[in-house]
């Protein structure tokens, strides 16, 4: 398909079919400012200008969707789900207005869309919808007439023409959607880091940048706190195998194409048999998690179905879960939470533990921290668990629970020796900058 790429196209030769559809996603850092919109709007002229078929979902304006957040809890308590989305959602439809008028001002025909318009249909889960269909015909429209799309990220509708949105940071997942339901060439999302880094840089100032990951890594590094990509439109990329880009989007506008569509870092679907693979690729951490165990619970059938039950009833998601072995009859069980929903989840089992689960008692630490270590090389190397317990265990650092897949192991530490163990284990896998 590549080398089938009109001649007279010399920056998207080798690297992009004339004519493709290319999705951008633009972050809330990228569209700032009016400053920065423009740069966006030059960005994606230059792409349009090129030959390209253009769909721009961008995110409010940084700090917007918490200002509008905030204007709601400052009116009310009883915080409701559908005018919360009603509200957040507004933050998003700025941002694809203003960024319509830049192109127009640069000469190039825009026109936005606001997830109902497409309409992008959801569930009703106020708050964290879920994408269920896309309707493409009217933006297809638009596309083949040579317009650029702009999107609204984090929008949907539901069924009852409720607007909703997809969860903190959901953008990324409506431009992975739209990618795939668009079946479009690559979608390549602008961000105020130039890629997907072996360990936060914030923390570690040796880690380096990764040129390429596995979706299943980004998938673990996603769901394990890197705040890179938002885990479900990894789910996206991956079930639907888009082609997707990491990077910057400060970087001067005018760059050459081809030298952009190598920047960042690219997400692949095998790992690279020709390249040695690293056994860890990157130290993900997550800092606010919440521990709560049950101590003396009675070990019978459907326990953990009862204590576990109610949290999912109020849609607690639950990370890391331990049973102990039972000891004359009654056993400990212990999970975690994310710290934000840590009293709630206390409640819910307060009002239960002694009466319907006859437990003894409940305590929990929202103070805790989860560190852990990626890469699908460890599906065959051994004894990457036992340098990750030396390493921690050399630096003073008490394990209090331990969850493993194939390609990651987690550890829960106390939240205060988390950068520590990160920095640790960067080291002791030898991700360094070499
Ligand atoms: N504006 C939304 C948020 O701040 C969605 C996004 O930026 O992806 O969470
Ligand atoms: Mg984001």
């Amino acid at each position: 398909m590549r080398r089938d790429a009109a001649p007279s196209q010399p920056f998207t030769t080798l690297l992009i079919p004339a004519m493709a559809l290319i999705v951008h996603k633009y972050g809330g850092t990228s569209m700032g400012s009016i400053e920065r919109i423009r740069n966006v709007a030059l960005r994606v002229a230059k792409w349009h200008r090129a030959g390209h078929q253009m769909m721009v979902v961008p995110s409010a304006m940084a700090g917007e969707t918490n200002r509008l957040l905030e204007l709601a809890y400052a009116v009310s308590v009883q915080l409701e789900p559908r005018e919360l989305d009603m509200i957040a959602a507004t933050g998003e439809q700025i941002s694809i207005g203003l960024l319509s008028l830049a192109l127009k001002e640069l000469g190039v025909g825009a026109r936005s869309y606001a997830g109902w318009q497409v309409p992008i249909k959801t569930d009703s889960t106020f708050t964290k919808a879920r994408i269920i269909e896309i309707d493409c015909a009217r933006v297809q429209c638009d596309l083949d007439a040579g317009q650029v799309v702009v999107i609204a990220g984090f929008q949907g509708v539901d069924g009852e023409n409720n607007i909703t949105t997809l969860g903190r940071g959901g953008s990324d997942t409506s431009a992975l959607a739209l990618a795939a339901a668009f079946a479009a060439h690559e979608c390549l999302i602008y961000t105020d880091v130039d890629g997907v880094y072996t360990a936060d840089p914030r923390i570690v100032d040796q880690a380096r940048r990764l040129e390429c990951i596995t979706c299943e890594e980004m998938l673990e590094m996603a769901s394990l706190g890197s705040k890179v990509l938002h885990t479900r439109s990894v789910e996206f990329a991956g079930k639907y195998r888009v082609k997707t880009r990491v990077l910057s989007s400060l970087t001067d506008p005018a760059m050459p194409l081809e030298e952009e569509m190598q920047s960042g870092t690219l997400m692949t679907f095998e790992e690279d048999k020709t390249m040695e693979q690293a056994v860890v690729s990157g130290i993900a951490h997550q800092r606010d998690e919440a521990r709560i165990a049950l101590l003396g619970v009675p070990d019978t059938p459907g326990i953990a179905y009862q204590i576990l039950g109610p949290i999912a009833h109020a849609h607690i998601d639950v990370d890391m879960i331990v049973q102990n072995q039972s000891v004359q009859g009654r056993t400990d069980f212990t999970f975690t939470v994310a710290r934000s929903d840590y009293a709630r989840a206390l409640d819910i089992l307060n009002a239960s533990v002694k009466t319907q689960i006859g437990a003894h008692q409940v305590v929990g630490d929202p103070k805790v921290s989860k560190v852990s270590a990626v890469g699908v090389g460890m599906r065959s190397h051994v004894g990457v668990a036992s340098t990750m317990f030396r390493t921690l265990a050399e630096e003073g650092i008490n394990i209090q629970m331990i969850s493993t897949s194939e390609i990651k192991i987690s550890v829960l530490i106390d939240e205060k020796y988390m950068e520590l163990a990160v920095r640790a284990l960067h080291k002791a896998f030898a991700l360094e900058r070499g």
